[in-house]
């Protein structure tokens, strides 16, 4: 029973309890400034949104505004109901994520940020909230004039920007992203004493595909991701190549979808905090972080992605996926057809997409920063670059800037030697500089190549598991490391080819060995 005025939820407080209205009505109110009732409930309707499931706090107040018959029920038998009940699990799954779509737009969060767009912090802690979800409200420092009453009550200088105040009350000047996910509990719920089946380290796609796979499946899921869900695939504008998507997808919008499908089975998602190291001489594992105990596991997987060595250029992020691309495919080769495209990088991977693009583009100015192309470029690569008349070779030569209003529309190189600058209109550039492997939190732990990718199951030769002291009688699973039951997947690992696709498709196999490993 609800009586007329009582408080079932209050903003900010442990979002543990979930109510169906039979009769009477709830109202869900933004309590400040003076209540705002979002919406009313009524007989029939529920409560609840996608921090309910992720067990962060409540986000809004919920007030009983007519007396009535309510059904309460447990965040955990809530979840339960998910996983099993196929029907309610669709209508729950579908009202929580909509209601958290439209706390978005309306700007209802329990963050109320005040920046500049001119500030990469702000650029920051925007791109870190959105990526997470978490709905927030903006104040451009640029544009209101009125702010500097609000910048006084907290006592805050112009230097402080960005300034973010969290849950109404707590100020955080210029804060990291860990500083936010604390402040706003986004980690609260989450026990790291707890020994797990499995800690998944990075929630890219190869981390996330993890997380469903293993929780669907009944293992205990922790995942550890020291920024935001998604990984690189989160900063692609359109991808087209991954399946079931024929007209494409954001990566924000497939990371958001995956996220939430490893909290509806439920994984838990540590966010914004990094792992620093692996006990790897003991058993059971654990996994070191920044800060706080280490986390005992019985398994381990390994999905921390790579980062793309980016051009040292001011406004690179604003044409990435908008002209400047990490990959030539056919469908990259398909947008730039009769145009003319610049290459940057002097291996084999450049070498290749020169070649490649060549077909299809206009013509192609390869750029290398030093006086040749790699020593490591395969021969015959050499040849059809000196051999194809479309592709021009320009060493002792880089992109000084970029510019464009949405689209990538022109491009100044610099030769290093001669010192000329050339401005060309070109709106394609691929970037296929190398890809440096987030590997070095590792310490050593387990065997790598020579780029520093983490070397698995068949890739490891006799010598390499001798030097690990590999103890068992059996050989490294598929995609095992030279430490027994800890996985490597995605684009830290060696020999990976570096596709969402690829990534999301090893995360679900090394679950697979998780359970063998159980087994034995
Ligand atoms: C701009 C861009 C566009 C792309 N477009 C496409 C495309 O259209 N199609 C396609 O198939 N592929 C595309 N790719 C490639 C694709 O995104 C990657 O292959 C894929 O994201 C790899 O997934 P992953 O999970 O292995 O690694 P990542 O996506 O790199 O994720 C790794 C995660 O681990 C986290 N992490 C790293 N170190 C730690 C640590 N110590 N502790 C905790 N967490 C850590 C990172 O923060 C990150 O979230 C694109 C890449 C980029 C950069």
């Amino acid at each position: 029973m609800g009586n007329r005025g009582e408080v079932l939820v209050e903003r900010g407080s442990a979002n543990t309890r979930f109510f169906i209205v039979r009769t009477g009505q709830l109202e869900i109110v933004w309590p400040d400034p003076g209540e705002l009732v979002i919406t009313p409930l009524d007989s029939g309707q529920f409560t609840g949104e996608t921090s309910m499931l992720a067990g962060r706090p409540a986000l809004v107040r919920i007030r009983v505004s007519e007396s009535g018959e309510l059904i309460e029920i447990e965040r955990e038998q809530l979840m339960l109901l998910v996983q099993t009940d196929s029907e309610l699990s669709d209508i729950f799954m579908r009202t929580f994520i909509l209601r958290r779509v439209e706390l978005i737009a309306r700007g209802f969060g329990d963050v109320a940020l005040l920046g500049s767009t001119h500030s990469p912090d702000t650029l920051r802690i925007k791109e870190f909230l959105t990526r997470n979800n978490h709905p927030y409200s903006y104040i451009d420092l640029d544009k209101d004039r009125t702010v500097q009453s609000v910048l006084d009550r907290f006592h805050v200088s112009i230097d402080d920007v960005p300034v973010a105040i969290c849950r109404n009350d707590v100020v955080l000047r210029n804060p990291s992203n860990e500083k936010i996910a604390d402040c706003l509990g986004l980690n609260e719920a989450i026990d790291p004493m707890h020994m797990r089946d499995v800690v998944i380290v990075g929630a890219g796609p190869a981390g996330l595909a993890a997380a469903v796979y293993g929780s669907s499946e009944g293992l205990d899921v922790l995942v550890v991701e020291s920024s935001a869900p998604g990984g690189q695939a989160a900063s692609s504008s359109k991808i087209e190549n991954y399946l079931g998507f024929p007209t494409g997808i954001s990566g924000q919008d497939l990371a958001g979808r995956a996220y939430s499908q490893a909290q509806k089975f439920g994984a838990q998602v540590m966010i914004a905090k990094k792992a620093s190291g692996l006990l790897c001489s003991r058993t059971p594992y654990a996994v070191s972080m920044d800060e706080g105990s280490p986390i005992p596991t019985r398994s381990i997987v390994i999905a921390t992605g790579a980062q793309y060595r980016r051009p040292q250029l001011e406004n690179l992020g604003q044409f990435e996926g908008n002209g400047v691309y990490y990959g030539a495919t056919f469908v990259e080769a398909q947008l730039c057809m009769a145009e003319d495209v610049i290459v940057i990088g002097g291996g084999n991977s450049a070498g290749q997409a020169a070649v490649f693009l060549s077909k299809a583009a206009n013509h192609v100015y390869l750029l290398v920063r030093s006086s040749g192309l790699a020593e490591s470029m395969s021969r015959y690569l050499v040849r059809r670059i000196e051999e194809t008349p479309a592709i021009t070779l320009l060493t002792n030569t880089e992109i000084t800037e970029l510019d464009g209003a949405r689209q990538l529309e022109r491009v100044r190189w610099r030769n290093n030697k001669t010192g000329k600058d050339e401005t060309h209109d070109i709106r394609h550039v691929f970037v296929m500089a190398g890809a440096l492997p987030n590997t070095a939190w590792l310490h050593g732990c387990v065997v790598l190549d020579g780029d520093g990718f983490i070397k698995t199951g068949p890739d490891l030769s006799p010598d390499d598991l001798a030097a690990a002291h590999w103890p068992l009688a059996r050989p490294p699973y598929l995609l095992e490391t030279s430490l027994p039951g800890v996985f490597a997947v995605g684009d830290v690992r060696a020999g990976n080819v570096k596709r969402v696709a690829s990534a999301v498709g090893e995360g679900s196999i090394a679950i697979s060995f998780v359970h063998q490993l159980v087994r034995e």
